[in-house]
């Protein structure tokens, strides 16, 4: 089945960890900007030069250059079938954007899940992200760590796993505030055109929560 799909959701809400399962099980691209902002960071392109101060301190890159780079991967071949979008768009302009994009190719989107959390969570849960650079697993030391301790433990994999350098209290609480500010406003947006759904994001194990986002999109692919 093929979707084009757009995660909300507070940054550490989880909504990475469903957008790479919801990719797994429908086989589709998952596109997350953060994780190609920071492919650019690392190898240290002319991009990775512009967004540093924008991650750094935990602001929004901006739209410009954001909606250029996922109009472009949206458009490339493996994104025929569809697509999850993670970390975008992260504002009302950049929805708009990515349905003016989305309408000069006559397509539209199919869904908007929002993982729904408490901020107070959220404080707990990015202080306690560790993820992997090299696959890009994503693990709680409290709730969901890894079996192999500070590495990997993904088949084949095994690299040291690492805390994002935004995930100090400091840019979290800028990175709520953001989210707040700019970010929540998609939530009405997409309820207006009627393709929002939501998914209690604080309960449950990752895979309860995948259960039911799984249901939201074979619930769309019969209907
Ligand atoms: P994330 O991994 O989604 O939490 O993104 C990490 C950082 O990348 C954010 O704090 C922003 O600085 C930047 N970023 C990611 N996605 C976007 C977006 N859609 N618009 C602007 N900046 C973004």
């Amino acid at each position: 089945m093929g979707f084009r799909i757009v995660m909300l959701g507070a940054p550490g809400a989880g909504k990475g960890t469903q957008a790479l399962r919801i990719a797994e099980r429908f086989g589709l691209p998952h596109i997350s900007t953060g994780d190609i902002f920071r492919a650019h960071l690392k190898e240290g392109t002319d991009l990775g030069r512009q967004v540093r101060e924008y991650l750094d301190g935990g602001r929004l890159v901006p739209d410009e250059l954001t909606c250029a780079i996922v109009a472009d991967r949206t458009g490339q071949a493996d994104c025929a079938k569809g697509y999850v979008l993670d970390g975008f768009p992260r504002s009302v302009p950049q929805a708009e954007a990515l349905d003016q994009t989305l309408e000069a190719r006559g397509e539209q989107l199919d869904a908007a899940i929002d993982v729904d959390v408490p901020d107070a969570v959220i404080v707990e849960r990015l202080a306690a992200r560790r993820s992997c650079p090299k696959c890009g697993a994503v693990y709680n030391i409290k709730f969901t760590p890894s079996a192999l301790g500070d590495k990997c433990d993904r088949p084949g994999c095994g690299a040291d796993l690492v805390q994002r350098s935004d995930d100090c209290e400091e840019t979290i609480l800028e990175r709520l505030r953001v989210y707040h500010e700019t970010t929540k406003p998609i939530i009405g947006y997409y309820e207006r055109q009627g393709i929002l759904r939501s998914v209690p994001g604080a309960e449950g194990t990752p895979d309860a929560i995948f259960a039911k986002v799984e249901a939201i999109l074979n619930e769309l692919g019969t209907a």
